[in-house]
């Protein structure tokens, strides 16, 4: 069981899920929404072999935190993946978009300076911006867009561009979701839970039910259970590899 984007942090019992996915995943990634937060996480949460903890600054807090940005790009010297970043252009957020647009450029170019780094973006409303952004620093490393809710054409130009995607059972609950997943590219997918925003049967998503989206995804791909597991599994070995290579 893998997971490639989780706010274990923000759980309320957040100390046993972590020994739990730390006894029984085979790989977590810890993102945080703020540099204060991955310091305060890195210390009740350490990283450990198979759950990677990373700093982030995320978009809908960009406005409160901004002051905390040089804190990152200190951060993301000792570390080989970042996140959560990104933008978010939706109505209740795009006022601050100019600061987030500082904020997650700054980030990227960081990314780019330090030889590469691994991120997983939040682009809610703000594809077209988010990829611009990429574009403009091509030795960035490599982007998982987590959650990607925008349109087909804009999921082909980010693959096009190498991104990857993270996806989660609450993403495919919507029927553009599981559109969405049909189109994206099969070696570049990895599940996420996004907990514990993401939710399932009601309730806050474990970090162990990501894994919920290989029964939807062999519906999408028409292919049998155990491939897209073996599939998914192949996808996540790559990724965790690729945050590992880059120079820290
Ligand atoms: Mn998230």
């Amino acid at each position: 069981m893998m997971d490639f984007h989780c706010h274990l942090d923000l759980y309320p019992d957040a100390r046993f899920l972590y020994a739990k996915a730390q006894a029984e995943m085979e790989f977590l990634w810890l993102v945080t929404t703020s540099p204060r937060a991955f310091a305060a996480t890195s210390v009740i949460l350490p990283a450990t072999d198979r759950i990677m903890v990373s700093p982030g600054l995320h978009p809908e807090v960009a406005d409160k935190k901004v002051s905390e940005l040089d804190l990152l790009l200190e951060q993301m010297r000792h570390v080989g993946a970042v996140g959560e970043v990104g933008l978010d252009g939706s109505a209740r957020y795009k006022h601050t978009f100019e600061t987030q647009q500082r904020v997650f450029s700054a980030v990227v170019q960081r990314a780019e300076e330090l030889g590469g780094r691994l991120l997983s973006i939040h682009s809610r409303a703000a594809a077209p911006q988010v990829l611009s952004t990429l574009q403009q620093h091509a030795g960035f490393g490599t982007a998982v867009l987590h959650w990607f809710t925008d349109s087909a054409p804009q999921l082909r130009l980010a693959a096009s561009l190498g991104c990857w995607f993270s996806v989660g059972p609450a993403m495919l609950k919507s029927s553009n979701g599981r559109k969405l997943v049909s189109i994206m590219p099969k070696d570049r997918i990895v599940p996420e839970s996004d907990g514990p925003f993401g939710m399932t049967h009601g309730k806050p998503i474990f970090p162990w039910e990501a894994s919920g989206i290989v029964t939807q995804i062999s519906k999408a791909w028409d292919s049998p259970v155990d491939v897209v597991r073996e599939i998914l599994r192949d996808n996540g070995k790559r990724l965790i590899n690729t945050a590992r290579a880059y120079p820290i």
